[in-house]
């Protein structure tokens, strides 16, 4: 039975205060709820990460990072290592969210090679990948999210060190969410792609994100291989995650 992952992705949204607060909340909500159902993760900007980390530390709420390099340090100005996550109080990161393949023209090479990184540090690497909407109209959704899957898991790759994140991209920050019948067709593709890839392929668990809120979740999560939620405008409100939450 593989257990659920309710993550939240805060993306370039809030400032230390408001933050602070938001994990705050969320890691006593989770104190006081005792025995649950799903873990949970915020992965908040990469300046919010150390105070956040140590504002929930011996809570059972986790930290990630959005994003890192290949590289464990250098003359790479801007990035940060897997390295420096952990150091910062991290135990995952996102790696090849669509907005770093479309915006930062990352390719299945490169989150692979984050991955890998991100492994080595000791981080469990949530790689996402998804189609866009004129991939899905052409009917190569399933084509183009099992090539993105095989091109993304690196070697070493197994059901401890790796979450799968499936977000079609036309339904990140639409308002439009996948219909179940559409998760539950990608989810399978992905767990069969998964087999020979991923150490302990049936364990690993797979991640729906799109427009995720409190009023959707119970649908999603109960469909075949959804094993939790990659969430981001409503991870900003403690309410609502918490409600997503609560559906698994
Ligand atoms: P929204 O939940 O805002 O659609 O974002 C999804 C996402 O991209 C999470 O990584």
């Amino acid at each position: 039975e593989r257990r659920k992952l309710i993550a939240g992705n805060w993306k370039m949204n809030g400032l230390h205060a408001a933050g602070l607060e938001l994990a705050t909340d969320l890691s006593k909500r989770l104190a006081a709820a005792g025995t649950v159902g799903f873990d949970m993760l915020v992965c908040p900007p990469a300046t919010l990460i150390h105070p956040v980390a140590q504002a929930v530390a011996g809570t059972p709420l986790a930290v990630g990072g959005q994003d890192c390099h290949v590289k464990p340090s250098g003359a790479h100005t801007g990035d940060i290592s897997a390295a420096m996550l952990v150091d910062a109080g991290c135990a995952f990161v996102i790696v090849g969210h669509s907005e770093r393949r479309q915006n930062h023209g990352e390719d299945d090479a490169l989150v692979a090679a984050k991955a890998a990184a991100a492994h080595a540090a000791g981080l469990i690497a949530i790689i996402c990948v998804g189609e866009t909407l004129e991939q899905r109209e052409a009917g190569q959704a399933l084509d183009v999210v099992a090539s993105q899957v095989a091109g993304s898991i690196p070697s070493r790759a197994d059901a401890a060190n790796t979450v799968i994140a499936y977000e079609p991209v036309w339904a990140i920050g639409t308002g439009k969410t996948a219909t179940s019948a559409d998760v539950a067709e990608v989810h399978a593709h992905v767990r069969a792609t998964l087999a020979g890839r991923i150490g302990d392929p049936d364990a690993v668990r797979i991640l729906y994100g799109g427009s995720v809120k409190p009023s959707n979740a119970a649908e999603l999560m109960a469909v075949d291989h959804v094993d939790g939620a990659l969430v981001g405008g409503a991870s900003l409100i403690a309410d609502d995650f918490w409600g997503i939450a609560e559906t698994c």
